[in-house]
């Protein structure tokens, strides 16, 4: 093993998990090893971590499944420019704990798990690596279920369902259940919508229309875009901002939006600030200038620091925790398991909004942020004293 001296093979893989294997036609040559991460970044008790190489393809991937007390881990698949396998190994760490939490916290009865493939996604993509890749996943037996996420496409999860049946998220022709953008945004509309009746002291009239509401929409790509719909649909007013015109242009035509440059979104006034972009753009800086009350939106990891929910706290604005509002996708991932039903997964994510009134409500009692109570309501129902990293 090269990704410390901290990190040794425990086990090679059982007799017949390393082979060759023709029966495809396409030969592996795969090696697995089972790790011990206890001084790695981001190890917080995890029940399995593997390393996976294979030699025909260059795969290099690591699997880490953090809890399985909820159930079986699902987790998509990353691939990314790592600088070294320490960093990649600490990203799937770090992913699939968070992955434990959002499942808990969602319902899902889903376990956390993640799988990190080291490579240029533009570069080293090839049916032959997402094969090898899903020979791996494989022969885990169905304790971790992959699915496709940032530099990882639908196609590629496809290759990988040539090797495994234990991949979600496949086209709705294979009877999957497509593209999860639709649902991550109809569960941010429902968690801004919770958001708002917070605000407005009625907390339980979660389905007003939102006809006096003006939301600074940042990044309305696959989740902005459908998140605005859901908004405009509801009479809220929108300000949109993204890095590419193209988007913005349709988002001001579609739903009669205003447009701002992207650096200036964070001084609109506005009732929400909807982080749909990337991840860290609520950092120490942006959350002194936002004069929205709430922040919800669908974007992963919003906040640049831990710090940052206090100074929301501190300032009055009511943040709905990513990990929760942007959940969306996930379950209705998770409704693979017992044949895919877009109805019920829409029923449950609907769910999210009754969730964070909960978590909203425990944060004013226990007068700890919102990202707090989401961690110990995760922490509770997952029977851990893990604390995430
Ligand atoms: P996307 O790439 O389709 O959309 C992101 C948009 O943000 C793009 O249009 C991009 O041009 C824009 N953008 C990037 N940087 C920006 C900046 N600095 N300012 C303004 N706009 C910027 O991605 P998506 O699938 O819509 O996901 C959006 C966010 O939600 C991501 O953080 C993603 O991790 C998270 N998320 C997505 C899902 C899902 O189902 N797709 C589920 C959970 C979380």
């Amino acid at each position: 093993m090269q990704v410390s001296t901290t990190v040794k093979a425990d086990t090679e893989m059982k007799a017949g998990d390393s082979s060759a294997d023709t029966s495809s036609g396409i030969e592996f040559d795969y090696q697995l090893e089972t790790l011990d991460c206890h001084d790695i970044p981001g190890f917080a008790g995890h029940e399995l971590v593997i390393a996976c190489n294979d030699a025909k393809t260059g795969l290099r991937a690591f699997i880490a499944i953090h809890n399985t007390s909820l159930g079986q881990a699902l987790g998509g698949c990353r691939m990314w420019r790592y600088a070294s396998d320490e960093e990649a190994l600490t990203d799937a760490l770090r992913l699939s704990q968070g992955m434990s939490y959002k499942h808990a916290v969602a319902d899902t009865q889903q376990g956390g798990g993640k799988a990190v493939i080291v490579g240029d996604p533009r570069r080293d993509k090839s049916d032959a690596l997402f094969q090898a890749f899903g020979r791996f996943v494989d022969s885990l037996g169905g304790q971790y279920v992959t699915a496709e996420d940032v530099g990882v496409s639908v196609d590629d999860m496809v290759s990988v369902r040539q090797q495994t049946k234990h991949v979600a998220g496949l086209p709705t022709s294979m009877g999957s259940s497509g593209d999860p953008s639709p649902v991550t945004a109809y569960g941010v509309y429902c968690g801004i919508q919770a958001a708002v009746a917070l605000k407005q002291r009625r907390p339980h009239d979660v389905h007003a229309r939102l006809d006096n509401v003006t939301v600074a929409v940042q990044g309305v790509g696959n989740v902005g875009y459908a998140l605005c719909r859901h908004l405009h649909n509801a009479g809220a007013k929108l300000v949109v901002t993204d890095v590419h015109q193209s988007n913005v242009t349709r988002a001001c035509i579609e739903f009669s939006a205003t447009s701002v440059d992207p650096e200036a979104i964070y001084d609109v006034s506005a009732d929400v600030f909807a982080p749909c972009a990337l991840g860290g753009t609520v950092n120490s800086q942006a959350v002194l200038r936002l004069k929205s009350a709430i922040v919800a939106g669908a974007a992963n990891n919003q906040l640049a620091e831990p710090a940052v929910a206090k100074t929301l706290t501190d300032r009055n604005i009511l943040y709905a925790p990513d990990y929760v509002i942007n959940a969306g996708g996930i379950i209705n991932i998770s409704y693979e398991k017992q044949g895919y039903n877009l109805d019920k997964a829409m029923r449950h994510t609907e769910r999210i909004g009754e969730t964070l009134t909960e978590i909203f409500q425990r944060a004013n009692t226990e007068g700890i942020s919102t990202a707090e109570v989401a961690d110990h309501i995760a922490q509770e129902r997952l029977g851990a004293s893990t604390s995430r990293p």
